[in-house]
């Protein structure tokens, strides 16, 4: 079934200049939150559209938190997209901490820097969910845009799932591989071995580590 189109008066556009390049940003209203869609290059963009589908991460991308590559992927994405002349990132709110919220994202942090728990374990300890980000408003913004297949640059196996539930062809998956860091390689390794991400760049710095 295709995706219902957002309603106008839960849209606006305009053009974005950034220091990364010109974009359209547009602005959606959807899901209970307010989303952007920065647009690059020439309309339309129909099929094997270079996608990142971001989710909102304060400390990440705002402040250049280094205990999660966030902020990282965000520059990395819109540099690509720029690179390549066209492409859409989706920078979706409401997602923060997988879902749980800033105050319970900031409360796994205090768990993992006090008791050592991981990323999964620290949010569990808590009661919360490890993960409920719902990429429903992503499918539906790129349907509007016209997309409809998409090399998403992902590390995240059910993102793909989730957009291809949704009515978003993914032709292809491009890696989004930071280079880990002493601040978030506990966490990245997290995301490698306990929610599915692929993120071979890891094995490389435990070999770094080894020869000091
Ligand atoms: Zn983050």
């Amino acid at each position: 079934m295709p995706q219902p189109i957002i309603a106008d008066e839960d849209v606006a556009e305009s053009e974005l200049v950034t220091r990364r390049g010109k974009f359209r940003a547009v602005a959606f209203a959807d899901g209970g939150h307010e989303h952007m869609a920065l647009v690059h290059g020439r309309r339309p963009l129909r099929e094997d559209v270079l996608v990142r589908v971001h989710s909102e991460c304060l400390t990440g991308d705002i402040f250049g938190a280094m205990r999660c590559e966030c902020g990282e992927q965000l520059g990395a994405a819109l540099d690509t997209i720029v690179r390549e002349g066209r492409g859409i990132l989706v920078y979706l709110r409401g997602q923060e901490g997988r879902g749980i919220g800033l105050v319970a994202k900031v409360r796994t942090h205090v768990l993992q820097d006090e008791q050592g728990l991981d990323t999964v374990d620290s949010a569990t300890s808590l009661g919360l969910p490890v993960d409920t980000r719902d990429y429903t408003p992503a499918a539906r913004i790129l349907s509007h845009l016209g997309v409809r297949s998409v090399r998403l640059m992902s590390n995240n196996p059910d993102k793909i799932a989730s957009l291809e539930e949704h009515g978003i062809k993914v032709t292809a998956r491009v890696p989004l591989l930071m280079p880990p860091n002493a601040n978030n390689i506990a966490y990245l390794r997290a995301k490698r071995d306990r929610l599915g991400h692929d993120l071979p760049q890891l094995d490389q710095f435990a070999v770094r580590e080894r020869h000091g």
